[in-house]
């Protein structure tokens, strides 16, 4: 049975990964900054636990690592948006700093701690939930600081995938399309099963040997 660790899963894209990691027997690790709902959520899932930890502090990170023995699969996602309505023209430099350090350098405090788990692992794997709104390939005016932190996050993945490569573990980014959650909203097109099947693809199913790269349903997408 394989060990997944998702961060910000008690709700959304998260919550639903876990859900269809649990359903295929895989023990799931369910990790939120709220404990109460964190908590209720692991409830609903079956071979689910849950541990309080928030991607921002280094020493909530580092408490729930030393809980965690061994890993097979970390998933980042937790992410925030702060900034719908702001333009690169006029962003406050806070928001910019706040969203990637939660969005971004996050992933990459929780990826560094969980190390030691991981390298444990037959097959580790990384996943970096990312978002098309961070390709550089097609870099649009939408969310300025969420774009920023989101391609900040495919370089982290990239970098991450060149260090560990001989280590075995695969780390790749993945965007799950525009989806019905509190973040995608309801017009979105996309249900919260439908995208997650995108994160849980690679959690499970993608070959090993695939890493360092960027995807969208199954397919490779542009950085
Ligand atoms: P939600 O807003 O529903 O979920 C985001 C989760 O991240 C929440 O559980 C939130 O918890 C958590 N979170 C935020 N900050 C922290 C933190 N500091 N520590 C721990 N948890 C935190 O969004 P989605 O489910 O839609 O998003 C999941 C991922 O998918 C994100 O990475 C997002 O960028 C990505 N994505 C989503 C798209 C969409 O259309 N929905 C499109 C492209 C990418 P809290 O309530 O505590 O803030």
């Amino acid at each position: 049975m394989k060990t997944v660790l998702i961060t910000g899963a008690y709700r959304g894209l998260g919550f639903e990964a876990a859900r269809q990691l649990s359903e295929r027997g895989w023990q799931v690790i369910l990790t939120a900054r709220r404990k109460t709902e964190g908590a209720a959520a692991a409830r609903k899932l079956k071979n689910a636990t849950f541990l309080d930890l928030d991607i921002t502090k280094d020493m909530s990170v580092s408490r729930a690592a030393k809980k965690v023995p061994t890993l097979d699969v970390l998933i980042n996602n937790a992410a925030i948006i702060d900034d719908n309505d702001r333009d690169i023209l006029t962003i406050s430099r806070e928001i910019m700093a706040r969203t990637i350090e939660t969005n971004a350098l996050g992933a990459l405090r929780v990826s560094q701690a969980f190390m030691p788990p991981l390298l444990k692992s037959a097959a580790g794997r990384i996943v970096n939930v990312s978002s098309g709104a961070g390709q550089l390939t097609d870099m649009g005016t939408w969310s300025p600081a969420y774009a920023a932190s989101k391609t900040t996050l495919n370089a982290i993945t990239g970098l991450l995938a060149a260090a560990l490569k001989d280590k075995g573990i695969a780390v790749n980014s993945v965007c799950p399309g525009w989806v019905r959650t509190e973040m995608g909203g309801s017009n979105a097109p996309r249900s919260v099963e439908q995208g997650a099947s995108g994160i849980v693809w690679l959690a499970a199913d993608a070959p090993q040997e695939k890493t360092g790269l960027f995807w969208r349903d199954k397919e490779v997408i542009p950085w």
